[in-house]
């Protein structure tokens, strides 16, 4: 069985049990911050999970793409491990529990008209206070109690959040695949004879902050099985990397290389490596990710140079091969997942020129790691260190065994101890930066049950009379509320968008008989209610009182001009940069907006002018937008671009701006774009790697914008004495000017040296038959001192030179003496180190050259003096 066919019988089978199938979001969480990568079927679907959105249809079943960079190094060890893998999950929201999802999970597995697994090899592991799964497996499906294994490892727990046992299914692989006779050898334990197919988790608790568990008011069932897994059983072969979803990428690899699967022990583990890292990467680029320095970015360029490596010391690949590759994991993936083919191109391009660096990178790593070699010697240490490993590692993507290798050629170890030191530590940092935030909300909450209707009418009007359906002081439900109180309020109807896809929400009052309350966030209740966070500042608000609900106009009108530009901004970027670029975050607010997308460099001052220009021109053709309500199907096919990662429903919300702009959106326009008025980018900048940041103003902020500029112009204009138009002008000849003073003060300068030189020449004495210059100069620096140095060598042919000056409170040295003195043994660098003495200071240098320091400026006489000391002593030689 194809693995194409294992996804469609799974989605087929959960849709006859009534279950919604949902898309495969993309790796790269949605408004999720605690996540790096979607890692399981159930992670896209949290928000159901802790009760922060109730779903249309509480069964769910889907086929998820999943990074996993904790297996990393199982895969091509282990014949089950990948680092990018399909995730084949059903779940219950509340809705079915124990009893149908073991059934079902019995049924798909067992029945031939499904997968058709053989009943006898299938065993699994139960919580052992689960006794309720025990029985459902023993006495309902009939599982003998001897294939039934307690295991107290059988808990998922990620901190706050629901939580519940588990049971795991293992399909049985015989002896082939392990040693019977070893005690690791049964489900759950080290060993690759009993294969874990599918996990079922009952979601029962609620993992409290304080460490407490009671039971959840909605259970819920999260199940995840893989695919790949499957495919390996039912295509009856050694390992997931022998299915028809690697043997392609691996044959393809052995043709490039020119080498044999199966032929030899290491070169199947290079081969594996590079398949399973090309599909991760390839995935991972196409849904938006770039190599890059940190987090995601990171973790590709990473994966991108392991295989890179495993290429070059094994398969010999010297040159970039892994882009490649990337058209075949689209031959394989592309009829289930559209991204890896439309975007095939964009992907290679980006592959390869990763690749293309990291080849450049391995040279310069190559030349790092001759300098730490170099070091380790000069400095007579028989190893490097491992802090130096690690960075050869962590930054060049070095492996420890290739530094060990080449420190082994020049005679030296490696400090392998603090090598792994250096990695847990970075480990740490890493768990530390995930562990805070890998959990979910707690279920629950005053609305989580809350279903009386509210109707949002402020697409139309911002101005209604509602009746107060319910009030909440500290989530629990009120009748009434006073002066100075904060409560949430639901209303009937309302005009008050609550935020979302970026766009904040409205600000506004309301108003009745005697009451001011003062609106200043609106939300989303778990079933879509608009929940209204009020100060009351005049009167009562009562439950089932009328009030007037009253947005202010001004700030919705600006937020609107923001959001459709927004809309131009995205299409204009698309226009100028590629296709590549993507929403990866919006803000829409009254006073800005604030637009995030992939792009892999700054953009140039050009392209953001192109940029401006097309927003602008589409906002002077000033274009009726239209708004309309169509299936989702419909709408990906006239082209409408939908927001990644967000979930849609069947029928959705679609925003045209004439054939200019269609994107799915939920949001608050203007009717015609020329309302916008103006629009103008206020900065760009990187936010991380691969992803840009445009901050832009529209109308009126746009032009207040353009005003302050103006004002800088006009302020710089004054400060050169020029009108606005000529200041360009007048800049570059003040720069003229000052280039031809800088001119004029080296001239000067030099003359200055050599008057001085003629004064200096006048002082020389002899000493023994050595002519001897010690003097001070006055002001001089040390390039000064050397330069004068120079200067006195050459003029007077054979002499002995110390000079200083004070500067700073301390004493500047520099001795020089000329080539024939040098030869009979006279040393500036013993001159100067006397001198410096004198004067509480060190340094040396050359025979022929010297300088050094002082601290004490009073004894700088006594300094210069000492030279004559030192060459009244006999000479060495
Ligand atoms: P294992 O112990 O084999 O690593 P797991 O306990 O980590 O598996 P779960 O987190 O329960 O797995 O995920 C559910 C299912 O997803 C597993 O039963 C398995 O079929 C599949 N799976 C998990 N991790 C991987 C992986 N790295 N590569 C391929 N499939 C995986
Ligand atoms: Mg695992």
């Amino acid at each position: 069985m194809k693995a194409s066919e294992i996804r469609t019988k799974w989605l087929q089978f959960f849709e006859s049990k009534g279950h919604r199938i949902e898309p495969s979001a993309p790796l790269v969480p949605h408004n999720d911050p605690s996540l790096l990568w979607i890692n399981a079927g159930m992670a896209p679907l949290k928000p159901y999970f802790d009760g922060r959105v109730v779903p249309e249809n509480p069964r769910i079943a889907n086929v998820q793409k999943c990074i996993r960079t904790n297996d990393i190094e199982n895969v091509g060890k282990t014949r089950r491990h990948h680092t990018f893998f399909e995730m084949l999950g059903n779940f219950s929201i509340g809705d079915y529990f124990k009893e149908e999802a073991i059934e079902w999970a019995w049924e798909f597995l067992t029945s031939p008209e499904w997968i058709g697994f053989d009943k006898d090899r299938l065993s699994v592991t139960v919580h052992p206070e689960d006794e309720e799964a025990y029985r459902l497996w023993n006495e309902k499906i009939g599982i003998p109690a001897e294939r039934i294994y307690k295991l107290e490892d059988n808990f998922w727990d990620i901190g706050e959040g629901p939580c519940g046992p588990c049971t795991e299914i293992f399909y049985d692989r015989g002896e082939k695949y392990g040693d019977l006779s070893d005690p690791e050898c049964r489900p759950g334990g080290e060993n690759e004879s009993f294969l874990e197919v599918w996990n079922l988790v009952f979601s029962q608790y609620n993992h409290n902050k304080d460490g407490s568990y009671p039971p959840l008011p909605n259970k819920n069932i999260d199940t995840g099985a893989g695919l790949e897994r499957f495919a390996s059983i039912l295509q009856d072969v050694d390992s997931n990397f022998d299915t028809d979803l690697f043997q392609p990428i691996i044959q393809e690899t052995c043709r490039i290389a020119g080498v044999k699967y199966k032929e030899n022990e290491e070169t199947d583990v290079a081969l594996k490596v590079i398949a399973d890292h090309i599909r991760a990467i390839v995935f991972s680029i196409g849904d938006g990710v770039l190599p890059g320095n940190e987090g995601r970015g990171y973790v590709i360029r990473r994966l991108l140079r392991r295989a890179v490596r495993y290429g070059k010391a094994v398969l010999g690949a010297d040159r970039p091969f892994l882009y490649r590759l990337a058209g075949v994991v689209g031959d394989i993936m592309g009829s289930h997942y559209t991204e890896v083919v439309e975007r095939r191109e964009f992907i290679e391009r980006v592959i390869r020129r990763e690749e293309e660096r990291f080849h450049e990178t391995l040279n310069d790593g190559l030349a790092i790691l001759a300098q730490f070699v170099d070091a380790a010697k000069k400095a007579g240490r028989s190893s490097l260190d491992g802090a130096e490993a690690f960075k050869l590692y962590d930054t060049y993507g070095f492996p420890l065994d290739l530094t060990e290798d080449y420190a082994r050629e020049q005679g030296l170890g490696v400090d392998r101890e603090g090598f792994e030191r250096a990695m847990e530590e970075q480990r740490a940092r890493a768990r530390a930066a995930r562990q805070d935030a890998e959990s979910m909300r707690v279920q629950g909450g005053a609305l989580s049950d809350f279903t009386v209707k509210s109707e949002f009418v402020g697409y139309t009007d911002l101005v209604t009379q509602s009746t107060v359906a319910a009030i909440l002081h500290e989530d629990a439900f009120v009748d009434f509320a006073g002066a100075g109180e904060t409560v949430a309020v639901v209303l009937d109807r309302t005009p008050f968008y609550a935020e979302s896809g970026g766009q904040v929400s409205d600000g506004g009052v309301l108003r009745g008989d005697g009451l001011l309350a003062e609106v200043k966030d609106v939300s989303k209740a778990p079933h879509g209610q608009h929940v209204h966070l009020v100060t009351i500042k005049e009167g009562v608000l009562k439950k089932g009182a009328r009030v007037t609900a009253e947005v202010v106009p001004e700030v919705r009108e600006a937020t609107e001009k923001n959001h459709t530009a927004t809309h131009l901004l995205h299409k204009a970027l698309k226009e100028v940069l590629g296709g590549h670029v993507n929403q990866a975050g919006s803000l829409v607010a009254p006073d800005r907006l604030r637009f995030d997308f992939s792009h892999f460099s700054a953009m140039t001052a050009e392209e953001i002018a192109a940029v401006e220009r097309k927003v602008n021109e589409q906002i002077w053709a000033g274009t009726e937008l239209a708004i309309t309500h169509m299936p989702l199907a419909e709408a990906k096919a006239i082209g409408a671009t939908a927001l990644f990662g967000e979930k849609y429903g069947d029928i959705v919300r679609v925003v045209r701006v004439g054939d200019y702009s269609i994107e799915l959106c939920g949001g608050c326009h203007v009717r015609n774009t020329s309302q916008i008025g103006l629009f103008k980018i206020v900065s760009e900048s990187g936010l991380a790697a691969g992803v840009r940041r445009i901050e832009a103003v529209t109308g009126k902020a746009a032009f207040l914008h353009l005003e302050a500029q103006l004002g800088l112009l006009q302020e710089a204009a004054a400060l050169v004495k020029a009108s606005a138009a000529e200041v360009p002008r007048r800049i570059e000849a003040l720069q003229a000017q000052l280039r031809e003073a800088q001119r004029e003060i080296d001239a000067l300068r030099g003359k200055i040296g050599e008057l001085e030189a003629e004064q200096l020449a006048g002082r020389v004495r002899t000493v023994g038959d050595v002519p001897l210059l010690a003097a001070e100069v006055k002001g001089a620096d040390m390039d000064t001192l050397r330069g004068i140095a120079d200067r006195m060598k050459l003029k007077l042919g054979s002499a002995a030179i110390l000079l200083g000056s004070v500067q700073g409170g301390k004493v500047l040295l520099v001795a020089a003496v000329t080539p024939d003195l040098v030869k009979r043994g006279v040393s500036a660098g013993a001159i100067v180190k006397e001198a410096a003495a004198a004067c509480g200071g060190g340094g040396g240098g050359r025979p022929d050259m010297a300088q050094a320091g002082g601290k004490d400026p009073s004894k700088l006489p006594e300094a210069l003096a000492s030279a004559e000391r030192l060459l009244a002593k006999p000479l060495q030689s």
